[in-house]
């Protein structure tokens, strides 16, 4: 019995190992799991579902396969939006057969509850950032995203990457980590001892003492120089999480 999870690969044709790495994960796990969580940002960007039916879309098309060919062997498939792929909608969780998860979602892990996160919503030292996702995540601007042509949109999406880039180069690393205030107040409102995020790319696992309970919170990695991912596991007395990388040879 283990459960997996995975985030921040930032699939994208220009880095093609972590794609193919990810179709060995993906057909490794067939049989294997009891579920896989993606925790957002597995795409570099996702300019909305309908590119699986244009030209530009089509090399995706294996993953989007080898996702369905997962659920089709009976491991469930949950998907939380990161910042880069706030768009994947209905029609991508239909192929894939996953389902797709808010924001903010706990889930029963063998029995103990654990809230998922992609992680950006809780660097809350970064204003600026903030304030661009509370646009990014509103639903009259992502329709007018997405009634923009395949090209135009694209254009946007490279203007965004290059405008986040420049942003920041010029922000210290505190600011661009979890607020731990933030962080605490995310596990008092769910009422949760373990939390479990991306997005930051600094994979660790954190023990510390919230309102005098023991409580964790899991960071996973990125994709960028390995394959990173969460091994869950019931243990005898609490679970047994074991990060893990995959490399390719
Ligand atoms: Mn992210």
């Amino acid at each position: 019995m283990t459960t997996w999870f995975i985030s921040d690969l930032h699939l994208d044709p220009v880095r093609p190992a972590s794609t193919r790495l990810l179709l060995d994960f993906l057909a490794y796990l067939q049989g294997r799991a009891d579920g896989l969580y993606i925790l957002g940002d597995f795409f570099e960007f996702w300019i909305g579902d309908d590119v699986l039916d244009s030209p530009q879309g089509q090399g995706v098309l294996p993953v989007v396969e080898a996702l369905a060919r997962l659920s089709a062997s009976g491991v469930p498939l949950y998907f939380q939006h990161g910042n880069r792929d706030f768009l994947v909608g209905a029609d991508f969780a239909g192929r894939t057969a996953c389902t797709l998860l808010p924001e903010a979602q706990v889930i029963s892990l063998y029995g103990q509850p654990v809230l998922l996160m992609h992680g950006d919503q809780l660097c809350t030292d970064d204003h600026a950032y903030q304030q661009a996702r509370r646009q990014f995540r509103d639903p009259a601007w992502q329709r007018q995203a997405l009634a923009m042509s395949i090209p135009q949109r694209l254009e946007t999406a490279r203007q965004l990457r290059l405008q986040s880039q420049a942003h920041n180069q010029t922000k210290t690393e505190i600011i661009m980590d979890v607020n731990l205030q933030t962080v605490e107040q995310a596990l008092r409102t769910h009422g949760v001892d373990c939390l479990i995020h991306g997005h930051t790319h600094r994979p660790a696992i954190h023990d510390f003492t919230l309102d005098g309970r023991a409580v964790q919170r899991i960071v996973l990695g990125d994709w960028y120089e390995h394959g990173s991912f969460l091994r869950v596991a019931p243990g005898s007395k609490a679970l047994s999480a074991e990060p893990g990388w995959l490399v390719r040879y």
